[in-house]
């Protein structure tokens, strides 16, 4: 399944969020603190009210009517509270207030006796206790104000100052235990990519815990997704390559048994028609002999396609192995050229080998397969003219053999092809003797040494194909090695048709 996380900023929002629940809960004390303040001193209020309604009751009774007024008066300054002598209908018999409520609220209060109120007077409390005497019956009213609860302003400050670092604290504590967190995942998320992308390292392993919704929670699920996809991969080419070596080593015995069963006729084949051609057994009428030759030289095409594959097919499957040391290329393209020598003569081409000693770091074999290839390629595909063949050091660690012919020159668009395998260029193709693979097998050898192979050449103005070999092990390139000496332009060899 894949895993999929919406990004969440939490890195930022926890201790906001550690904020706005701290503000949100000193708030709520603060209300909480202020209605329970508020409540008990209504309740004072009006405990003090129906006290003194009671008491002031019981004394008016035995007062005479016309000192009502002074006594009320007197009491009410003293105690600090509002009276008020109503009728039993709430008409002001006296009155000790600032300024009395409506009649329909003085009504309202006798029929409750206790409460609080909203009058003209403000929030107050108000307890009604009856003057009952032979004479009349009127209701005395006190009114309390409820006394204010201490101004909260300066602890409230302070406290909600105190709240406030704390929280901001507690955020910062937050903040940096998260940070501290993320820092964590992305330095190991930072850590093991640059193990999988370092050389030779084994990228499966643990998968990383996914510790939080935010951006860095989903770098890390997708570190995880990619890292098992990366193993799943590794695995499977893993698997390919082990069933790749075990075709290539299939093929390969598969190849070697089957040209050893090839060889072997084909050996008494070329034996017996030399033979033959020999005229050891007695004469040849002109028909034989020419078929003779053909079945000879058929016969020798197929061991070089023999050959050919054979090391193709090691090269390909990494089992051909240089052995390389340091090599004169002067001395090996000599030996080359006065094999070629031969066929040269007979076609009356000339050909002609000048330039230097110059070393080359290779293997002997290998390198003369190569010259082989490419003299005898100009050789055979040149019908007049010549070939010249140069060896000289070029730059300071390059030697390079150049072949340059008359011959029928290569068409741009053939240049690239005559490099790949079973490629050939120009026109009766299936005319030609060759396999098609010499300057295939040439390129990779000449890859495997390091070096390169150029070619220069246009359509009926003949080919040159320069072949470039280190002239010095990479080891001693280093090491400020001297190589061996070229020497002077007159000992040079020259190795030229009479
Ligand atoms: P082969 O010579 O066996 O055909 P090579 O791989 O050696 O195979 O060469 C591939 C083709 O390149 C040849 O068939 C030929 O068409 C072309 N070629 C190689 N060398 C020359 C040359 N000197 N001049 C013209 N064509 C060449």
């Amino acid at each position: 399944m894949r895993w999929q996380l919406r990004p969440l900023p939490f890195v930022g929002l926890a201790p906001a969020i550690v904020v706005a629940l701290g503000t949100f809960a000193a708030a709520a004390f603060g209300v909480l603190g202020f209605s329970t303040l508020a409540n008990h001193s209504d309740e004072y209020s009006l405990q003090q009210a129906s006290a003194l309604a009671a008491i002031l009751a019981e004394r008016l009774r035995v007062i005479p009517l016309e000192q009502r007024a002074v006594v009320i008066e007197r009491a009410a300054r003293r105690a600090g509270v509002e009276l008020l002598l109503v009728d039993t209908y709430g008409g002001i018999l006296v009155d000790g207030t600032i300024r009395p409520p409506s009649r329909e609220q003085i009504a309202n209060m006798l029929v409750g006796e206790t409460g609080i109120s909203n009058t003209q007077l403000g929030r107050v409390s108000f307890a009604a206790a009856p003057v009952r005497t032979p004479r009349e019956f009127s209701n005395l009213l006190v009114f309390a104000r409820a006394p204010k609860p201490p101004t909260p302003a300066v602890p409230l400050v302070t406290s909600l100052g105190l709240l406030s670092s704390l929280l901001i604290g507690a955020a910062t504590l937050v903040a940096y235990w998260l940070a501290r967190n993320v820092h964590a995942d992305v330095d190991y998320v930072r850590a093991r990519i640059s193990g999988m992308s370092a050389r030779d390292t084994e990228p499966l392993g643990q998968t990383i815990p996914v510790r939080s919704t935010d951006v860095v929670g989903v770098l890390t699920s997708a570190f995880n997704e990619l890292a098992s996809r990366f193993s799943e991969a590794e695995r499977r080419y893993r698997k390919d390559l082990q069933r790749t070596l075990t075709y290539d080593k299939d093929r390969s015995a598969f190849l070697a048994a089957l040209s050893h069963e090839l060889r072997t006729p084909l050996n008494a084949i070329l034996g017996f028609t030399d033979v033959l051609l020999a005229e050891v057994d007695g004469p040849l009428s002109s028909e034989a002999r020419e078929n003779l030759t053909i079945v000879h030289q058929s016969g020798r095409h197929l061991a070089a396609l023999i050959d050919d594959i054979l090391d193709l097919s090691a090269i390909e499957s990494g089992q051909l192995r240089l052995t390389r040391t340091y090599v004169d290329a002067l001395e090996v393209t000599q030996a080359v050229v006065r094999e070629i020598q031969v066929t040269a003569d007979k076609k009356g081409i000339e050909l002609r080998l000048d330039g230097e000693h110059a070393p080359a770091w290779a293997d002997r074999r290998r390198l003369r397969q190569i010259l082989n290839n490419v003299i005898g390629n100009a050789v055979k595909f040149t019908h007049q003219g010549s070939v010249n063949v140069r060896v000289e050091r070029v730059g300071r660690d390059t030697t390079a053999v150049s072949v340059k012919d008359t011959g029928p020159g290569i068409a741009p668009h053939d240049q690239a092809a005559i490099f790949e395998e079973y490629r050939q260029s120009g026109e009766q193709r299936w005319q030609r003797s060759g396999t098609g693979l010499g300057l295939a097998i040439s390129r990779r050898l000449i890859d495997m040494h390091g070096g390169r192979i150029t070619l220069n050449s246009a359509l009926g103005k003949g080919s040159t194909f320069t072949v470039l070999l280190p002239s010095e092990s990479e080891e001693d390139r280093w090491q400020d090695y001297t190589p061996v000496e070229p020497v002077s332009s007159e000992t040079n060899a020259r190795v030229s048709q009479p």
